[in-house]
């Protein structure tokens, strides 16, 4: 409890919000009780500037041990040559691989948003689109699939400085061999996103890219599961150009108590249990997907090998942002959220994103996932009627109480 009464007030109800409600933001989760307090721990009164050893301010010597012990165990974690563990989240830790690999007005590649990617991967109106002469891949239209055929001819005709691929709502594993094969072939650099997916990378329950990539980006807070961050691994030949384009390309001082709690999540993310998770995770999703198809709805590109998928809600003329409003008033938190060439507006696609990382973290597994499709379903097949809404919200609240809201 707080002194602050008012922020008191908000921050009970928020908490009480997320225990009683089916939390489905395919990029949120739960973190533990001790990314919590590292989180909210004395590190937060620091100023670092610089690097372990190479300091810009006095009296490092614990800052400096804890980010070489954070940069040790991602390291360790993902068989990276070089880590670096500053970046305030993944949009800016995407503007330190371009900066470190490409300058402003090189050619790049990334994959389209509505396929898929994200706005850092090239989007008109983002930094990425604005800076360089961003090309950009979209699924195939029949199979919704990304076709690395065609990720190949595009990349032929550009000739891109950097190919940057990753996924905020593309279901399907990325074939990272493939695409060093595609970035050798025009003598790009290769840069893996792994934003989403750093959870199931790590529980072995995605394809790994850092074998493959000069520069994989990723969240810390996603399927990892810890706080609000962003990290980088590279090849050890990028290893300057990455750390000179953090700081002071991009940003001063690093938020040491951010790095306390990504190294506890680490740790957490090294044990078998973390394990079991990711893999459950997928196991969650594809139990949700398969339920939502066998009720009419169709899930994007035919199916998920990961935490989260795209559903087509035009089978039930529902659009995705009335859906994803009748859902919260259900008790279902999740986004709308385009599918690959929607005819229909980006305030008012024609579908919702849906993921299994929070729901994992308390607990839930397959058999779950099918009560709460019959749920979605539900709401869907009634997307006005707000005493079956009312009905079902007080049915997940009830059900979520056998479920702690942390782990
Ligand atoms: C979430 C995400 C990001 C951006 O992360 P922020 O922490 O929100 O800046 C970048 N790339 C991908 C693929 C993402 O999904």
């Amino acid at each position: 409890m707080l002194k602050d009464r008012e922020v008191s007030e908000i921050l009970a109800k928020e908490c009480a919000q997320q225990a009683s409600v089916l939390r489905m933001i395919a990029s949120e989760n739960i973190v533990s009780d001790d990314v919590l307090a590292a989180l909210g721990s004395c590190f937060v009164n620091r100023y670092s500037e610089g690097y372990p050893g190479k300091r810009y301010y006095q009296g490092q010597a614990h800052t400096d041990a804890l980010e070489q012990l954070t940069c040790a165990r991602a390291k360790a974690l993902f068989g990276a040559g070089h880590v670096n563990v500053q970046s305030y989240s993944g949009s800016p830790a995407n503007m330190a691989a371009y900066m470190a690999l490409c300058g402003v007005g090189d050619r790049i590649v990334g994959l389209g948003l509505n396929s898929g990617g994200h706005l850092t991967h090239g989007w008109k109106v983002n930094f990425s689109g604005k800076l360089y002469e961003a090309h950009q891949v979209e699924v195939n239209r029949e199979t919704e699939h990304l076709d690395y055929d065609e990720v190949a001819a595009l990349c032929r005709q550009v000739r891109p400085k950097v190919l940057f691929i990753g996924t905020t709502s593309y279901s399907l594993a990325l074939d990272f061999a493939r695409l060093r094969e595609i970035a050798d072939e025009c003598g790009a650099y290769l840069v893996a996103d792994i934003a989403h997916v750093a959870g199931l990378v790590v529980a072995g329950a995605y394809p790994n890219p850092v074998p493959y990539a000069d520069v994989v980006t990723l969240t810390t807070h996603k399927t990892l599961r810890g706080p609000r961050g962003g990290m980088i691994l590279c090849r050890s030949e990028h290893a300057k150009a990455i750390d000179r384009a953090v700081f002071p390309g991009i940003q001063g001082g690093p938020h040491m108590n951010q790095i306390a709690a990504l190294a506890v999540a680490l740790d957490e993310a090294q044990q078998p249990a973390f394990r079991a998770y990711g893999h459950q995770m997928v196991a969650n999703a594809r139990a949700l997907a398969s339920a939502l198809t066998s009720r009419g709805l169709r899930i994007v590109s035919g199916g998920t090998d990961c935490h989260l998928m795209v559903v087509d809600l035009r089978p039930k003329g529902v659009d995705g942002k009335r859906a994803a409003m009748a859902l919260e008033e259900s008790g279902i938190v999740c986004n709308f959220n385009a599918i690959p060439y929607d005819p229909n507006p980006p305030r008012m696609p024609s579908g919702i994103r849906l993921g299994t990382p929070s729901l994992t973290t308390r607990g839930l597994k397959e058999a779950e996932m099918i009560r709460i499709a019959d749920w979605i379903v539900e709401v869907l097949d009634a997307p006005e009627d707000a005493a079956t809404h009312q009905r079902i919200a007080a049915s997940i609240h009830n059900f979520l109480s056998a479920y702690p809201n942390r782990h």
